[in-house]
């Protein structure tokens, strides 16, 4: 049973795909569950990443990056999250909010701050959630106030991925009050972390994804030049809104991945396992679940990657993506509980890679938007 066969995967996106799946067979499978104990941030696996060309690369060729597209990356999202999905959102953030300096900054920030990006040089993290708010993007209060010819950012940020580890990150900040314009009160900045008025500390350990770290920021008077501002004053709601576009899509990708540990798990556990004098997989009932978590599979994944396709071809994009990252990610969700329902008492042992799907799958519903504010976004968008 291959789950992730490649005809539905754009011929150009396979070879990206079969890397990244002996990638993450090497190291990224066999180093989940050390690492899922110790909490600790996978250096070597991000190290190794590197080397294969496999992180931070959908930076252009221009910047010194592979120039992976959409596709090229939610193929290797799949191929990761199988393997396991803290370690994957590591390697995965390794350049998240860099896109946006791609797409819209300036020769001079691009070749300041994106190439080491693109050279595994530095790393970085998109700081957008805070304490109090996190689904309404309209509403963060950290401000960036001009001063001159700098902003100084104070207040909060939360949940944010290489809050500690990152060299900068890409920060959204508050620089309008017009009550009249809610979306146009927001702008992006390059925010490097050993910036005075810089501070930041883990958030308290997770049940799942162990292996990736997010910080609480405190950001007090800390000084940024206007040139590190990504793009027009007031334009960050939009510019963010297209990037969730394509993220999306990927994080439907990190669905997909755990949907296929899950049935790979309950598959071998069922045709291993005995009960009534029977192999447990001769029972109809356990037939008809592992069909329905595969029919669901298929489902998400075709319209995964239909969805692909039309965020890369800009046709509606933030329905489709919002399409995608609901079914997806609500699959997964699906699947590992039926996943552990088919493992009987030893569903819940700590060490068995089905636990360990079964509290991440709790995460990509909620990062890149929960999926009630996607509902909000499909209805809204038809
Ligand atoms: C592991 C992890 C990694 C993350 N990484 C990052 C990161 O790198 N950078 C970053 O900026 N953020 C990151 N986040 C934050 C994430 O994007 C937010 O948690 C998410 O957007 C939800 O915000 P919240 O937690 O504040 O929930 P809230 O906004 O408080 O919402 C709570 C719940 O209320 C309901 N709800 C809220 N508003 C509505 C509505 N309008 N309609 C219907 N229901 C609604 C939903 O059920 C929602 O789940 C991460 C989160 C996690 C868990």
């Amino acid at each position: 049973m291959d789950l992730f066969e490649e005809s539905v995967v754009p011929e150009h996106a396979r070879a990206v795909k079969r890397e990244a799946r002996e990638f993450a067979g090497e190291h990224i499978a066999p180093a989940a569950e050390e690492y899922y104990r110790s909490g600790e941030y996978p250096w070597d696996v991000l190290e190794a990443g590197m080397d294969a060309g496999l992180v931070a690369q959908d930076i252009g060729e221009a910047y010194g990056g592979r120039g992976l597209d959409l596709y090229e990356v939610l193929a290797i999202a799949e191929e990761f999250y199988r393997a396991d999905a803290g370690i994957a959102l590591t390697l995965q953030l390794a350049s998240f909010g860099a896109e946006m300096l791609g797409e819209y900054g300036t020769e001079e920030q691009k070749e300041e701050y994106l190439r080491p990006v693109a050279e595994n040089e530095q790393i970085t993290g998109l700081a957008v959630s805070e304490p109090e708010t996190g689904s309404d993007l309209a509403g963060m209060s950290t401000t960036a106030r001009k001063e001159g010819d700098e902003y100084v950012i104070d207040g909060e940020k939360y949940w944010i991925g290489n809050g500690v580890e990152a060299d900068w990150v890409t920060l959204y900040a508050k620089t309008g009050e017009d009550p009249n314009n809610r979306y146009g009160n927001f702008s992006l900045f390059v925010v490097p972390t050993d910036s005075e008025g810089y501070e930041a500390e883990h958030i308290p350990e997770k049940m799942a994804m162990r292996a990736s770290k997010q910080a609480h920021l405190h950001l007090d008077g800390l000084r940024v030049p206007e040139g590190n501002r990504i793009g027009a004053e007031g334009a960050g709601f939009w510019m963010l809104a297209d990037f969730f576009n394509h993220g999306r899509v990927v994080v439907g990708g990190h669905g997909l991945g755990l949907a296929a540990a899950a049935i790979e798990e309950a598959w071998s556990f069922v045709h291993d396992r005995e009960a009534f004098g029977r192999g447990v997989s001769e029972f109809q009932a356990v037939q008809h679940k592992l069909a329905g978590m595969r029919t669901e599979f298929e489902s998400a994944r075709a319209l995964n990657w239909r969805a692909a396709e039309k965020v890369a071809n800009d046709e509606d994009a933030g329905l489709w993506a919002a399409m995608a990252k609901t079914k997806s990610t609500e699959t997964a969700t699906q699947c590992a509980e039926d996943a552990m329902s088919l493992h009987g008492g030893r569903s819940v042992l700590t060490d068995r890679r089905i636990a360990r799907v079964y509290r991440d799958v709790r995460i990509p519903v909620i990062y890149e938007g929960a999926n009630d504010i996607q509902r909000n976004l499909i209805y809204g968008q038809q």
